[in-house]
């Protein structure tokens, strides 16, 4: 019913697509009072909204936070949420990160499939239903978000001025869906230190990690040592040598400092990494320090919360995962910086209380890091939207569609009652954020034609 019209004009499609994955919108800075991510993101918003007029679409920019653009009758309405900032392009392209050339049959761009591609998809798929002349029971509307990669202000705002649809989804993941994401959540553990001079050695400085949602993959340690320094550095040599610690040292008067290596991924597979700061910890517990307990906790810590009493399966998503990603300690204090992803049936409050239970008798304090935190998401495998969506990815692609679940976050927790539908499909490399971003010019296509019988079904 739509796919004739999507063929038909294909072409504009793929040319309209190259228009806005021209426009350099990375996102940055307020510049003007309508502009509070920068001329960027402020013109690509511009452009896909004016096209959605000349597509003889309403359209609406909400204080260029966000936009839409919309059609049908009837007070509720199903949401497509997509975004048309991008993440800065980095070195190394083949080609123009903003030429939007074709080769091999697809379109290199920043934000060829995350997520300006897919979000033209989404606005050609209702031209497809509205040259159709197939009536819906719904409003359907594209919503466009420019701060997706940020910190999410421009759905903050959107939703300040605008109602809540019923439910939707968001083509700014992988295909067939993805109806479960883990809650996030980022605690400190806090220990006071005291009398660190009564022993041999004093762990002086210990600094490790970037980012508390990777995987640290460095951690430096500076230890004063009374006595013989190159003694205790062999130690530290021994240890290593038998626990598989990568490391370098460097020992003068009285001091050692220390560098140990890891592996750094993203922390919600943090498994698949090797973890700098608890490998650090695996030397440190072995030296003759007044806080000997502290190293031995740090280099116990694992990657499913057994250590600080989180452990636990989830029936959607499976098991929790923890990331130790930063660590800081100094003359006066520990603080070691976790980032949980929790089943979707519990809260931020549970597990900070699992942990207090667990290593408060061992002395350590939580506080609040103050890193955005997330609720799960979850939308059952039996609700009407996921069921539909499946089907519809089944019919079109003739594949069988099982249900995804992530420990990352999509934008459909924007939303509730949405789920992640595309754009990337099984079995593609996932280039998202990487040099040489692109999209098959036929999943742009395949896609639309997708989206165009999702966006029927769940409005008709
Ligand atoms: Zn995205």
């Amino acid at each position: 019913m739509f796919a004739k019209w999507i063929d038909e004009n294909s072409e504009q499609i793929i040319e309209k697509t190259q228009g806005v994955l021209r426009i350099n919108s990375v996102g940055g800075e307020q510049t003007a009072p309508d502009q509070p991510f920068g001329p960027g993101c402020a013109e690509a918003l511009d452009y896909v909204l004016q096209l959605g007029r000349e597509l003889g679409f309403a359209v609406k920019n909400v204080d260029g936070y966000a936009g839409h653009i919309e059609f049908g009758e009837g007070d509720d309405y199903i949401a497509v949420l997509g975004h048309l900032d991008v993440v800065p392009v980095g070195s190394g392209w083949t080609y123009p990160p903003f030429g939007a050339e074709i080769h091999d049959g697809k379109i290199y761009a920043r934000g060829a499939i995350d997520d300006k591609g897919p979000t033209m998809a989404a606005l050609f798929a209702m031209k497809a239903i509205k040259e159709s002349g197939v009536a819906l029971g719904k409003k359907v509307r594209l919503i466009m978000g420019l701060d997706e990669e940020s910190n999410w202000r421009c759905m903050d705002h959107y939703f300040q001025k605008e109602p809540y649809p019923i439910g939707g989804f968001t083509p700014d993941a992988d295909f067939p869906l993805i109806h479960a994401e883990k809650g996030i959540y980022c605690f400190n553990l806090n220990k006071k230190r005291a009398n660190l001079e009564s022993a041999p050695v004093v762990v002086r400085e210990l600094t490790g990690g970037n980012r508390v949602n990777m995987v640290p993959d460095g951690c430096r340690v500076v230890l004063s040592v009374k006595g013989d320094a190159q003694a205790v550095a062999t130690t530290i040599q021994e240890v290593a040598a038998r626990e598989g610690v990568r490391h370098e040292l460097q020992v003068a008067a009285g001091e050692i400092t220390l560098f140990v290596e890891g592996v750094s991924v993203h922390s919600m597979a943090p498994h698949t990494g090797i973890n700098a700061i608890v490998q650090a910890g695996k030397l440190l517990r072995e030296l003759d320090t007044a806080d000997r307990e502290t190293w031995s906790f740090l280099s116990e810590v694992d990657t499913e919360g057994a250590r600080i009493g989180v452990q636990m399966v989830c029936h959607a998503t499976g098991p929790l995962t923890s990331n130790l990603g930063l660590a800081k300690v100094d003359a006066d204090s520990v603080t070691f910086t976790f980032n949980l992803r929790f089943p979707v049936d519990k809260t931020d409050a549970d597990m900070l209380k699992l942990v207090e239970d667990k290593v408060g008798p061992e002395g350590f304090e939580t506080s609040d890091p103050g890193i955005a935190n997330m609720k799960p998401h979850y939308v059952p495998i039996e609700s009407e939207i996921v069921q539909t969506l499946l089907k519809v990815y089944e019919e079109e692609t003739g594949e069988k569609a099982t249900p995804l679940t992530t420990g990352g976050g999509t934008y459909a927790r924007a939303i509730p009652n949405a789920v992640a539908f595309g754009a990337q499909f099984p079995g593609q490399p996932d280039v998202a954020h990487q040099r040489d971003e692109h999209w098959e010019v036929g999943h742009l296509l395949s896609c639309t034609k997708i989206f165009a019988k999702a966006i029927y079904e769940l409005a008709k």
